[in-house]
């Protein structure tokens, strides 16, 4: 029997221990450091192309009856009046803390060791082989391992090149005016970024921001409430914070590089794997962990060591994956730094401006 320690049961752990369980002779470790249920600073936004990859986990029809549904998106720029974009797409907002605590529980449903308060210090060594993984809970001996501790892993390989941006975000009960969009604002406070209200029910939505970090300048606090009074002043008027703002670091790329080594793999944002223009990190999250899972699973299946040279496909096959978007995202990341977006916005009443926008919505 093979063992791997699958680290982090975020959506990229918990995919991808679902994938390696689908290969027989391999015990899975899932090792997470916090107890689920466990809070996670997320906009909790499901893309059409994250409810697909549900879809092929088994959770779509689950995770679509408990997700608040989204039609539309409210796009607005440079503090104009928002333009609404309707579009076949439908997408989904469900609490990251269930989420993450459905998928996990499913991996464990599913055969994987799911051990919770778990904390991964190291991924032991020993003439560039893989040989175990020291926690807080004692030393483990492992075959192979699959890095998934997100946005601050010290676990994956170093270099990892993008950007890492802030952000910052709240939940709020009594906001006026939620439907069934999205609302977001490419504002001066965060651009070529967005701050974003993404509504969790009829009465409960999160509010957040993501910005580059610069040198001086507003501080993120300074940041959120410029955008919060900017956008939302009047229909907050009655509104009520629930619980403490947070904050968190989202890794991105454009190029993902470095993804495995001997017996490890990397998946989701601990391989910076997020879109550069609109931190969608979710899908990325699941999508590359069934890789990783699948990848690892046929390795071990066939009796072979999960050296450096067999495990290398991986990233040409989240490349392949996720390239194209990820580029997309680093293209619109380039027209959001100019005043494009503003001015096709103010064009926008026309029929032919909002096809075109709304079709570069779904793109994104
Ligand atoms: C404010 C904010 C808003 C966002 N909004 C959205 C959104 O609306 N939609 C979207 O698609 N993406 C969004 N993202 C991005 C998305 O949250 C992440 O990209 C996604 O969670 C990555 O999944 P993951 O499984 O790779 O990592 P994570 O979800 O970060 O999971 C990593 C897990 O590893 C555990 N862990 C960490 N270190 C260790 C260790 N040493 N040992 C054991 N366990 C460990 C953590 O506790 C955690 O459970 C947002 C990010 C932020 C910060």
């Amino acid at each position: 029997m093979k063992r791997v320690a699958i680290i982090g049961a975020g959506p990229a752990g918990s995919a991808a221990a679902i994938a390696l369980r689908r290969t027989a002779g391999v015990e899975v470790v899932l090792l997470e450091r916090k107890t689920f249920p466990r809070a996670k600073a997320c906009g909790s936004g499901l893309s059409p192309w994250a409810l697909d990859t549900l879809d092929d986990l088994g959770l779509g029809r689950a995770i679509r009856a408990a997700a608040y549904p989204i039609r539309a998106a409210l796009i607005g720029a440079g503090l104009g009046a928002p333009v609404e974009l309707r579009s076949r797409y439908q997408a989904a907002i469900y609490l990251r803390s269930d989420f993450d605590m459905l998928l996990a529980r499913e991996a464990a449903r599913r055969g994987a060791d799911l051990r919770e308060g778990v904390r991964v210090d190291a991924l032991a060594r020993h003439a560039g082989r893989l040989v175990g993984v020291s926690t807080s809970g004692g030393d483990l001996e492992v075959d192979a391992a699959i890095v998934c501790n997100g946005a601050t892993s010290t676990l994956a390989p170093a270099s990892r090149p993008g950007r890492t941006l802030n952000a910052i975000m709240g939940w709020y009960e009594g906001v006026e005016g939620i439907s069934d969009a999205v609302e977001l604002y490419f504002d001066p406070v965060v651009k070529p970024y967005y701050g974003w209200l993404f509504p969790e029910s009829p009465r409960r939505v999160n509010i957040g921001i993501c910005y580059a970090p610069t040198d001086g300048g507003p501080n993120a606090l300074e940041r959120f409430e410029t955008f919060v009074a900017t956008r939302f002043g009047r229909r907050a008027r009655h509104a009520t914070r629930i619980g403490r703002l947070v904050g968190h670091p989202i890794a991105t790329t454009y190029r993902p590089a470095a993804l495995s080594q001997h017996g490890t793999l990397v998946a989701g944002e601990a391989g910076r794997l997020v879109d550069p223009v609109t931190a969608e990190g979710i899908h990325h999250a699941m999508a590359t962990g069934l890789i990783a899972g699948e990848m690892l699973g046929d390795v071990l299946a066939r009796g072979l060591e999960p050296t450096a040279e067999r495990l290398a496909p991986h990233t040409a096959r989240v490349r392949r994956r996720l390239g194209a978007g990820l580029w997309t995202g680093q293209a619109l990341l380039a027209v959001t730094r100019t005043p494009v977006l503003d001015w096709a916005l103010r064009f926008a009443s026309t029929r032919s401006m909002k096809s075109v926008l709304t079709w570069a919505l779904a793109r994104a």
